[in-house]
């Protein structure tokens, strides 16, 4: 069961087509996960469509087009099944499944994958074994981070699959991957993270974070 959501007003900046291109995958992609919150963009959409068509000649019943619409939603579209469960919207990006991503290592335990950068937003898929550690930080931006596999826990809470956090600059955390099967994340930063020990800082400089 889906514990951690994205915000209402993240929602509505994805069904606006306001989210930049990082956003909008991890929010396409907890949307395979929970249908509460796809309905929540099929209803946004479906009312954002109806207001623009009455917003041009204003009409008398506009309000009721706009139910009309709502009506006429589509119901939630099952996300395309993978042969590991990969959502739609990663697997068009890696153009294949989680389970043939070449990992590249970041210390025995973790290792990650970038899929893109734009200006200082960066998205990436990260895995750790259990157990694993990534040492505390904060952020100079935001950390937008979806559980695809496994689950982690940090001082804000555990997360299992299709769970999503944000670490806004004031949070401090250090998410250790539980035990089980790895923990796969998709991760957006819109700014570099912020190290304390020297360790993970050196590393983190290395290795882009
Ligand atoms: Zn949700």
């Amino acid at each position: 069961m889906i514990r951690h959501h994205p915000e209402e007003a993240l929602l509505l900046d994805y069904a606006s087509g306001a989210a930049d291109e990082g956003l909008a995958l991890i929010v396409a992609t907890h949307l395979c996960f929970c249908p509460a919150c796809h309905q929540t963009v099929i209803m946004a959409e479906a009312m954002g469509g109806a207001l623009l068509d009455a917003a041009a000649p204003m009409r008398g019943d506009a309000l009721a087009l706009a139910l009309a619409r709502l009506d006429d939603a589509a119901p939630v579209a099952a996300s395309v099944p993978s042969r590991d469960g990969t959502p739609s919207p990663l697997r068009s990006l890696l153009g294949g499944d989680l389970s043939g991503v070449r990992w590249r290592a970041m210390g025995p335990k973790l290792g990650f994958f970038n899929l893109f950068r734009r200006g200082q937003t960066r998205v990436r898929l990260l895995r750790g074994l259990p157990g694993a550690d990534t040492g505390s930080h904060s952020h100079h931006g935001c950390e937008y981070t979806l559980v695809l596999q496994g689950g982690f826990t940090d001082e804000t809470g555990s997360y299992g699959p299709g769970d999503f956090a944000v670490a806004t600059p004031d949070v401090v955390h250090n998410p250790i991957a539980d035990p089980g099967e790895p923990c796969i994340n998709l991760a957006v930063t819109t700014a570099p993270l912020k190290f304390g020990a020297l360790i993970p800082r050196i590393a983190a400089r290395l290795f882009g974070f």
